[in-house]
């Protein structure tokens, strides 16, 4: 759980000792907690047990059944090491508590700690999993537990931190809790956990650490506990709160106020080939709105792949150039940043677009020109990658800020981007729908614009499941559409079968599909490993019809628009999550023509998994299947979220506690809201505690995302 709560705490707490203060841990210990974000006891109290084990109890070795995980304790009766083959050794002991025998075995070991394995005597604790093996029972690994130590608890299982050995670390974060726990102040008013029957700070982190035995252990392996929860809500509350907050300040913040002209619609529409969609124009309309005003726009604008979101951001801009004004456009990829400029660069001359593409392989002198004339204002909009919050540019007076499939950005370079600005309206676009009361808590400093009708005359998509052993005909289908000048993509999950699990991929693929095509139909090749020239010039030849079939890995995944390409072939599609797939078949169909997306299942495939798949046959609508995939999956599973991966809060948690996050937004828009006692009492901290974390929020390092342009 990425922790918002402890990095604010710990610019309030006066627990800011550093971590050396507790037992046992000394100059070189402390630079391996540090080495892990561990530097001072408040950062001790919030590491967060992994899991737990059940050390509640002793079982009686006759009662210990096979597969159970527990603690035994007996008698060493004897021990020594024995070959189990020619060549493998196993040292065991066997202990007996007077109901039975067991043998507690382990292959992998050093000299020293065999050595310390012989000298056990009389009784011991034992801790692992009960497994049958030619009519005896075994303890493979077993942890063993010193007599005198023990006593009924849960015990808590803390991430491996590297030269620290578990029960140092267990014992130091005891320390922790006994000596600081007193100390530790609760940010959230009294009466927010009271409401909700939550414990406060200081007993949510002691039972944290030592959970009560009134838990069972699934409950607290499930982080389904009162303190578990408690972490959780303050976490969301903060995160709703920031929010809102965010909300609030861009209301009281200077933007340039864009004007539009009267007939915006109309007008742009004549410069199009096509007459936009209902959504389209109320999107347009939602933007011209709020770019007018002198705050800035923040705006997310949902919509299906192939709704036609390039001409929403198109206009948008326009406006952004009749005010004379500067926009930049960033995209994850750069095979998408061609793409726009491309675009931009094809429309009417008399829409005043003068578009430069910042381009990651610049030579110095190229970059010093282009960035002068960005500087000047000679261009007025800038299209790129991360490339564009590079420093070094700058710009005249940037006004407009659109992101692309944002999810692949980083808040932090969302807010570096508008940096480049005075706070410039931002418009930022994705094609993975999320289900309502997700967006609104995610995104509730943004307004929502969402398209969902496509534009007219595309042709119909279908999509169908098809068994592996059923293939053939898939491959007919595939033939009969090249031969009337089609396209297709086949996906594959792997590169190379490097990891021996018979998945298939696409080198293989390539190699088989160029037995049965070529040389009528080329069939080319993509993935993440080739350079960005190779798939630029790959994705050319594929749009230029020099390649009829394209291989690839989810590469393919991002806006890339082929209007021939008709044919899709997904393989081992139950490897991928919904909104995945549904990106992915969004390649497809883009022009008129009916296009048809395979899902080549293996021919078992357990029902869960093939219902889950049916809805893809079912629905083309991103929302709904958005919706089913949380609830077939369960949400814990929910992969929409990993698409939503560059938000602050883990999803996977949130969503395994939905009722929490409608809580906290409750709670959040109470505080927020009109009741003006709460306004004066409470929200004097909170502000401040806020304050703080917006200050944190510039310090929040998103993880690297120059993976995502490899
Ligand atoms: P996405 O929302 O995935 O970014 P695009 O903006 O790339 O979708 O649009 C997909 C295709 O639909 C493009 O070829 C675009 O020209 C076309 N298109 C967009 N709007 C309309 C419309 N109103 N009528 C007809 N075609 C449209
Ligand atoms: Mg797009």
């Amino acid at each position: 759980m990425e922790n918002i709560l402890l990095k604010f705490l710990k610019g309030i707490h006066s627990i800011n000792h550093p971590v050396s203060v507790l037992k046992g841990i000394g100059a070189k210990r402390a630079l391996s907690l540090q080495r892990r974000g561990v530097h001072t006891v408040i950062d001790a109290l919030f590491l967060i047990p992994l899991r737990y084990e059940d050390r509640t109890k002793i079982i009686p070795i006759r009662m210990a059944e096979e597969g159970n995980t527990l603690i035994v304790k007996g008698i060493v009766k004897s021990s020594g090491e024995s070959f189990i083959s020619r060549r493998r050794k196993i040292f065991r002991i066997e202990i007996d508590d007077g109901t039975g025998t067991l043998h507690l075995a382990w292959f992998n070991y050093n000299k020293r700690h065999m050595r310390a394995l012989s000298t056990l005597k009389g009784e011991i604790l034992s801790y692992g999993k009960i497994t049958n093996m030619s009519g005896s029972r075994y303890m493979f690994h077993p942890r063993l537990i010193p007599p005198k130590s023990w006593k009924p608890c849960y015990y808590p299982i803390y991430p491996k931190i590297e030269g620290i050995p578990e029960e140092v670390l267990r014992n130091a974060i005891r320390d922790a809790v006994s000596r600081f726990k007193e100390d530790i102040i609760d940010p959230v008013p009294e009466w927010i956990p009271k409401e909700f029957n939550l414990p406060d700070l200081k007993d949510t982190i002691s039972q944290l650490h030592d959970p009560p035995l009134s838990y069972t252990l699934d409950q607290l392996n499930a982080m389904e506990t009162p303190f578990h929860r408690r972490l959780i809500f303050d976490n969301l509350l903060l995160f709703i709160l920031t929010s809102s907050w965010l909300r609030e300040k861009r209301f009281l913040t200077d933007a340039p106020e864009l004007r539009s002209p009267r007939e915006v619609i109309k007008m742009a529409e004549e410069y199009l080939p096509f007459d936009l969609t209902g959504d389209q124009i109320k999107a347009i309309k939602e933007i011209c709105s709020d770019i007018k005003r002198p705050y800035p726009m923040n705006r997310l604008l949902m919509g299906d792949v192939g709704c036609g979101k390039t001409v929403v951001c198109a206009i948008s801009a326009w406006i952004c150039a009749l005010n004379k004004r500067q926009c930049a456009i960033m995209v994850p990829t750069q095979i998408l940043a061609d793409q726009h400029m491309e675009y931009f660069s094809s429309l009417p001359a008399e829409m005043g677009f003068r578009p430069v593409l910042i381009k990651g392989n610049l030579n110095t002198n190229e970059k010093k020109r282009i960035y002068s004339m960005i500087n000047k204002g000679s261009y007025n909009l800038v299209i790129g990658t991360h490339s564009l919050i590079q420093e070094g540019l700058h710009f005249k007076d940037l006004a407009l800020v659109i992101i692309d499939e944002q999810h692949r950005f980083g808040l932090r370079q969302r807010i570096d981007l508008t940096l480049k600005g005075k706070s410039p309206h931002l418009l930022v676009m994705s094609a993975t729908p999320i289900p309502r009361t997700l967006s609104m808590t995610l995104y509730g400093d943004m307004d929502i614009s969402i398209i969902k009708e496509f534009p007219r005359g595309r042709g119909v998509c279908r999509t169908e499941i098809v068994k592996r052993s059923r293939k053939r005909w898939i491959y007919e289908e595939l033939i009969c559409r090249l031969k009337r000048g089609e396209q297709a993509f086949v996906i594959c999950p792997l590169i190379t079968d490097s990891d021996g699990t018979g998945l298939k991929n696409v080198l293989d693929m390539t190699f088989q599909l160029k037995r049965l095509l070529e040389p009528a139909y080329r069939v080319g090749l993509i993935h993440g490993a080739l350079s960005y020239e190779e798939k630029a010039e790959i994705m050319d030849k594929f749009k230029r019809k020099k390649i009829s079939v394209l291989v690839g890995t989810t590469v393919l995944e991002l806006g890339v628009h082929i209007p021939d390409a008709t044919v899709m072939i997904v393989e081992h599609p139950e490897r991928y999550g919904l909104a995945q797939l549904h990106q992915l078949r969004g390649r497809i169909g883009r022009g008129a023509k009916d296009s048809i997306c395979f899902l080549v299942i293996p021919d078992k495939l357990n029902d869960k998994a093939l219902e889950r798949l049916k809805v893809l046959e079912k629905s083309n609508d991103g929302f709904y299947i958005a919706e089913r995939d949380m609830k077939l999956r369960g949400p814990g599973e929910f992969t929409g979220a990993k698409q939503w991966g560059k938000t602050e809060i883990d999803l996977d948690l949130l969503l395994r506690h939905i009722d929490i996050l409608e809580n906290s937004k409750r709670i959040a828009d109470r505080i927020f809201g009109s009741d003006p006692w709460l306004m004066k009492r409470e929200n004097v901290y909170l502000r401040m505690l806020l304050e703080r974390r917006l200050s944190l929020i510039s310090d929040i390092d998103n993880e690297s995302v120059t993976g995502y342009f490899s």
